[in-house]
């Protein structure tokens, strides 16, 4: 099993702005100051033995994560933006009319977790499947409310690949390209589902999106046992846990409604700082 990701970003796409990569490149002209290279295969050993953050970057898309396995069936988990490149490198390796068949596995309906299906181009192609599942019931909805006018230029009935969705339960577990696929409910706005992947002999866990609060211990119990002896586990650093216990919780969108409420928010700020 070889995990790949395509985007890591919660809520939105995030392109590097230009200070970002003046400050690369200024350390790479540091660096290189005073060599020569005979060619670019010299430059790439070089670049190569730099800090990875330096010649390199990531986690500019949003979710979507391909779950390598033997058969010939692809698993990926979310459909964010990360999908645009994913659906590009399928192409460039499978070729665009060596009908495959593409199995998602979605955590929850938030715009960042599906944003790039209109444009994975594996969809247009037909003679393609894509299975998409889900917990939730409205996500065939969702997948169509996105691809509709004005959304949209390409509405998702003309779509020339053949989509299904298919309807998971928390708790069992479901044989998907080859793998034991088991969700679990997490705690979000509007509910998302983590995965527990078990296939050739090793674990993975996608939770992404997940919330947890530190006062109920019985809530915990249950991840100790989906992540239990897990081999690699995807798990949301959107926020740190100071954020995610006490600011995030007491920002959560309602109670943005009154102005009280937004004083409340500020004197959390205030007292986490000081913290
Ligand atoms: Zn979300």
């Amino acid at each position: 099993m070889l995990v790949r990701f395509w985007g890591t970003r919660g809520s939105l796409p995030t392109p590097m702005w230009n200070d970002q990569i003046r400050i690369k490149a200024r350390a790479i002209a540091k660096a290189a100051s005073g060599q020569t290279f005979a060619d670019d295969a010299a430059v790439e050993t070089f670049l190569d033995a730099q800090p990875y953050w330096m010649a390199n970057t990531y986690g500019g898309d949003t979710s979507c994560l391909e779950v390598e396995l033997a058969g010939e069936e692809h698993l990926l988990c979310d459909f964010g933006s990360g999908a645009r490149r994913l659906g590009g490198a399928m192409i460039g390796k499978h070729g665009p009319g060596n009908g495959q068949t593409y199995h998602v596995l979605m955590s929850h309906l938030h715009w960042d977790h599906l944003m790039g299906f209109p444009f994975f181009v594996p969809a247009f192609i037909p003679g393609n499947r894509i299975v998409i599942y889900s917990c939730h019931d409205d996500a065939e909805a969702s997948f169509r409310r996105q691809n509709q006018a004005p959304n949209f230029p390409v509405d998702f009935s003309v779509l020339a690949a053949k989509i299904e969705f298919r309807k998971l339960k928390a708790g069992e577990t479901t044989e998907i390209a080859g793998a034991k696929v088991t969700p679990k409910l997490q705690l979000h706005a509007g509910d998302s589902y983590g995965y527990r992947i078990e296939a050739e002999g090793s674990v993975f866990v996608y939770s992404s999106d997940s919330e947890h609060r530190i006062e109920d211990e019985h809530a915990a119990d249950g991840f100790v046992e989906f992540f239990r002896e897990a081999d690699l586990v995807v798990f949301d650093a959107m926020y740190s846990l100071a954020d995610a216990v006490s600011l995030k919780r007491t920002s959560c969108w309602p109670l943005y409604r009154s102005g009280q409420e937004r004083h409340r928010v500020r004197d959390v700020t205030a007292v986490h700082r000081q913290n």
